[in-house]
């Protein structure tokens, strides 16, 4: 998809949030806007991250003065207290990429309208390497002329742009896609060990599956690029995905459903501790189904 360059020359966007996702969303954005300001928490990785793209490294009170402002934070509390702490400039879009919380969502775009500054969740997917390749999904939800306006600049780092409804809506619909990975993670580790069990070769069962109707993005990547070849390496921390399946179950309790599935595998995943979570990839939730089995799936 071709990224053209908005000509207007005064129009300004800012990124909030250099972490492992925002650090590369934020560097694709000068090919759609002369002007990108960037902030971040530790102030250094800003100032970096203008060396290297070409973005400026500004204050958070001059981050907000932009027209487009993009947030990519861990949680949907990050951005409400960064939101609480500046003054907007009203006409302003803030696209939140944060996966964040729909009811966080709903109250921002609410509170923000009252200011005229539209409020989007934008949540993505594609992991890191989506990332640094400018190939995300968006999920994008809230004011329908608003995200026409924003969709310009998300399609710097994006090539698929869903508009899937209203404020909130995007968020769900994040919380869930992750749930599906988790299950899916979950499913293909338990059915390699019952492979393993049986003296099965992993390398070989997982072609075969791979090329089956068993397969799943999971199987098809993660599995093999950290799993199988004991890497686990951290691009997406494992608390991130507790947090959106925790989003998940919420969102299935207040709409009345008891879902089995997604609730045994949050159970799953949630067996590590929060705090050592952080420090670990998702992919090495399946350390513990190893040491659970006494199965460790290696090539
Ligand atoms: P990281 O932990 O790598 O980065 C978090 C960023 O938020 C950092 O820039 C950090 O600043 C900043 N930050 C953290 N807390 C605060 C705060 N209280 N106030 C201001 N800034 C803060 O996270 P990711 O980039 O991995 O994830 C960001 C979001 O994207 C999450 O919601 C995640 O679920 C989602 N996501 C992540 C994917 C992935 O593969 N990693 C894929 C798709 C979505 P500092 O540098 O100062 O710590």
């Amino acid at each position: 998809m071709t990224k053209n360059r908005q000509n207007d020359e005064l129009f300004q966007v800012t990124f909030i949030g250099l972490g492992a996702m925002g650090w590369h969303m934020a560097s694709h954005l000068p090919k759609v806007c002369k002007t990108v300001k960037v902030w971040n928490r530790n102030f250094e990785k800003a100032q970096q991250h203008a060396q290297r793209f070409g973005t400026i490294a500004v204050n958070l009170q001059a981050a907000v003065q932009a027209d487009i402002i993009f947030s990519c934070l861990p949680t949907s509390t990050d951005v409400e207290n960064l939101i609480a702490s500046v003054n907007l400039k009203p006409g302003s879009i803030w696209v939140d990429c944060t996966s964040g919380v729909p009811s966080s969502a709903f109250q921002l775009a609410e509170r923000l309208k009252k200011l005229n500054i539209d409020y989007l969740d934008a949540p993505v997917s594609g992991q890191t390497i989506g990332a640094e390749n400018g190939t995300l999904t968006v999920m994008l939800a809230g004011h329908h002329d608003a995200c026409l306006r924003a969709k310009p600049f998300i399609q710097a780092f994006a090539d698929l742009i869903e508009y899937v409804g209203e404020s909130g809506s995007g968020f769900a619909v994040k919380a869930v896609n992750n749930s599906l990975m988790a299950v899916n993670l979950w499913a293909v580790a338990e059915g390699l060990s019952i492979l393993k069990a049986q003296q099965v070769d992993l390398t070989a069962a997982l072609s075969c599956i791979n090329h089956s109707s068993g397969r799943s993005g999971m199987s098809e990547t993660i599995i093999a690029q950290r799993v199988l070849n004991g890497t686990f390496d951290r691009t997406f921390a494992l608390n991130l995905l507790q947090k959106d399946m925790g989003i998940a179950i919420d969102l299935m309790r207040h709409s009345q459903l008891e879902l089995q599935v997604l609730q045994a595998t949050q159970a799953c995943f949630d067996q590590i501790e929060t705090t050592k979570a952080a420090s670990l990839d998702f992919s090495a939730a399946i350390q513990r189904l190893e040491q659970d089995t006494g199965y460790q799936l290696r090539f």
